[in-house]
């Protein structure tokens, strides 16, 4: 069978340290009594029989009480895992790496041991392992390599309200396994499935959208387990807050000056707001009167890394008011000790997809209204440890005219790389069993670009070619363009570019106070022929320096260059991910073109052949694929140059349709991409 792309058994990582000697004292101790205090903890006999008697169960239950901490560790505790592992589901890679933290502290063992944790791209899990906390991606990319889940003997599915696309696919997928599982022995005939334990399957969500859950499940049966929530005081605005930023300072300001102390938590739609907002209270603390008392500011958002995104949870100095600049990465999931005041400016980023007629479509990210569900979320996380209060930035009317909960992803994101995963499975998007069926024209959109990336061949089987692209945790048009680059001779190359554009932040940072010294600075990493070579370029440097240079050497030389070290860093880890990959596959990544940057650009054009745009005698470019006439973002290094053709990266929505991550390439390569050729476009 395939070995799931990102988790090579020789790699994984070994812990065989015993657990930390410190907390087998007094600490451990606390831990447990806290632990035994936990609403759950009351009804523990009661819920394990309840998840004993049935296949699949359904938990509902106010954050705070205790599911997914406890569950996990009751369920390894009453034996009723058996010799499998638990699996829990979550949404948000933070997520899994945190509570997997404080699972393994509770044990008293180290992360990696007994508790484990599985995200893209990072794994601490070893033979030990019986309780892993997983990113519902990396449970479906397991699907690839073990069909059944024959590893684990119960998986729990949380913050299943959330509805992502990838909680979605695996909730189908672990209906149709649980089916296949738990056939009667004799109705199992011969072969390894006669073997595997049952499946036990738990659901757990915060809200009560329990029934759409239990009917799709045939009618499980649903636990509601007590919270324990403390008052919290909820305040609208009169009039509505068309600054959003503005009042929010304002409110904090306020808080800081006249109200007794407790840490303040920030909701934000995005990153660009949280530094906004992170430079402005700094700014204004450095001038606040004495009497004051300090302030930390924490940001956490999606693409900050891990280790300081940890920082939210160490409390602040005593004398010192903390203050979390938070997206909706902090509504669920992730307990934050501390918070008093919850600031709550009603809006989130929301990602959509825009299918369009010519088949092609493109994902967007909008700011918009956030639901109802998600502000008493909001409100919620000031009422954990002690009385609260929630100033929301906008009317009551506002809140009443909220939708209730989000659109399920599935209606609303890109389908393709789940609709090449599932087709690695044998399985048809358009055929399976979903909570909430896919969109017509999204699916219609995906298979015409696995068709372009020839992962598809006519008939919509898979090819070769898409089980190879498949194997990479990648986005398809960059797995294709890797795999391209067995072809070229240039997948060293590639693998540098392709990590860049996978990390979670971008190499170059632009702040407009600085853009034209950085603009100079980074001068010597341009190449020709645009973007994408230059960030190549780029990473040559920097993987130079990190090299021969310390981790301080390293963050000094980025600053020189106006360079997110951060991204570089990551980037770098992925390259050596996909390397792994590549090995694996009998790719020999180190193949390289040297200073030939034709191979480079070919293997990008069978990955972006659906970002392509063709220069029109005006100066602009047409979508060679779509309707649209696009501008070269301005902070492409080509933003000045007319040339034959671009392909690019991404388009961006502002006042004009913009490309960015752009490259110039020939005409004639685009025309050798084989599909275009068969078709004769
Ligand atoms: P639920 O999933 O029901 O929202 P959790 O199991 O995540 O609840 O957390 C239950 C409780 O465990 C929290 O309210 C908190 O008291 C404690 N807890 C969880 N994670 C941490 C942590 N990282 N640090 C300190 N306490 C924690
Ligand atoms: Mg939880």
């Amino acid at each position: 069978p395939l070995q799931p792309a990102d988790i090579d058994p020789r790699k994984r990582r070994r812990f065989s340290t015993p657990g930390n000697p410190s907390l087998n004292g007094p600490q451990s101790q606390c831990i447990q009594a806290q632990r035994a205090g936990l609403p759950i903890a009351m009804g523990k006999d009661a819920l394990i029989e309840e998840i004993r008697k049935n296949d699949v169960s359904i938990l509902v239950g106010e954050t705070g009480s205790g599911k997914t901490t406890q569950v996990p560790q009751y369920l390894l505790d009453s034996g009723l895992a058996g010799q499998g592992m638990i699996a829990i589901t979550q949404p948000r890679k933070v997520a899994a790496t945190s509570l997997a933290a404080r699972v393994a502290t509770e044990q008293n063992v180290s992360v990696g041991a007994l508790v484990g944790y599985s995200v893209r791209f990072d794994e601490a899990s070893s033979d030990e392992t019986r309780i892993k906390y997983v990113t519902d991606g990396m449970l479906v990319r397991e699907l690839l390599g073990d069909p059944l889940l024959s590893r684990y003997s119960v998986v729990i599915v949380d913050e299943a309200h959330e509805r992502t696309l990838r909680t979605d696919l695996l909730i189908t997928n672990l209906k149709d396994i649980q089916r296949k599982r738990n056939l009667p022995s004799d109705a199992k005939g011969k072969g390894s499935v006669a073997k595997l334990n049952p499946l036990k399957i738990v659901i757990m969500s915060a809200t009560l959208d329990a029934d759409k859950f239990s009917n799709f499940f045939g009618g499980a049966r649903v636990t509601y387990i007590q919270g324990r929530q403390y008052p919290v005081t909820i305040y609208h605005t009169t009039v509505s807050q068309p600054d959003y930023v503005e009042a929010a300072m304002r409110t904090f300001w306020q808080i800081h000056m006249d109200q007794p102390p407790g840490d303040v938590l920030i909701f934000l739609p995005g990153q660009e707001d949280i530094e906004g907002v992170d430079r402005s209270i700094k700014l204004f603390a450095d001038r606040s009167p004495r009497e004051l008392p300090s302030i930390v500011v924490c940001p956490m958002y999606a693409a900050l890394p891990s280790s300081q995104q940890a920082k939210i949870f160490t409390p602040a100095p005593p004398g010192f008011r903390k203050c979390i600049l938070a997206t909706n990465i902090a509504e669920t999931s992730i307990t934050i000790p501390g918070i008093k005041y919850v600031i709550d400016t009603g809006k989130c980023k929301e990602k959509r997809y825009v299918a369009r007629d010519s088949g092609t479509g493109f994902d967007t990210l909008l700011t918009r209204d956030i639901t109802k569900s998600s502000a008493m979320q909001r409100a919620g996380r000031a009422g954990r440890e002690g009385e609260g209060f929630c100033f929301r930035l906008y009317t009551e009317e506002a809140f009443d005219a909220m939708r209730e909960s989000a659109e399920p992803e599935i209606r609303r994101c890109s389908l393709t790389s789940s609709m090449l995963q599932l087709r690695c499975l044998d399985q048809d998007l358009e055929e399976l069993d979903f909570m909430d069926k896919p969109d017509q024209e999204a699916i219609g959109a995906a298979l015409k670009t696995l068709y372009l990336l020839g992962a598809l061949d006519r008939k919509r089987n898979l090819t070769k070619l898409g089980r190879d692209m498949a194997m990479f945790p990648l986005e398809p048009n960059l797995a294709r363009a890797v795999v391209a680059s067995r072809e070229f001779g240039c997948t060293l190359e590639i693998l540098d570019i392709v990590s860049v554009l996978s990390a979670s932040s971008k190499p170059f940072f632009d702040s407009s106070d600085e853009r034209e010294a950085a603009s100079e600075i980074r001068r010597k990493f341009r190449h020709r022929s645009g973007d994408h070579m230059t960030m190549l370029n780029v990473m040559r440097s920097y993987q130079e320096i990190a090299a021969s240079e310390k981790k301080s050497g390293r963050k000094d030389w980025c600053r020189k260059q106006f360079l997110n070290e951060r991204c570089l860093a990551e980037a770098q880890e992925i390259r050596d991910q996909l390397r792994e990959v590549c090995s694996r596959m009998q790719i020999d990544w180190h193949a390289s073109c040297g200073e030939d940057e034709q191979p480079v650009l070919k293997c990008l054009v069978r990955g972006l052949v659906q970002h392509a745009a063709y220069l029109q005698p005006d100066g602009s470019y047409k979508q060679l694929m779509g309707p649209s006439i696009v501008k070269i973002h301005p902070s492409s290094s080509l933003c000045d140059k007319k040339v034959a053709a671009i392909i690019y990266d991404e388009l961006v929505y502002t006042t004009h349709i913009y490309a960015r991550g752009v490259s110039a390439v020939p005409r004639g390569y685009i025309a050798e991409v084989p599909i275009l050729n068969i078709k004769g476009t």
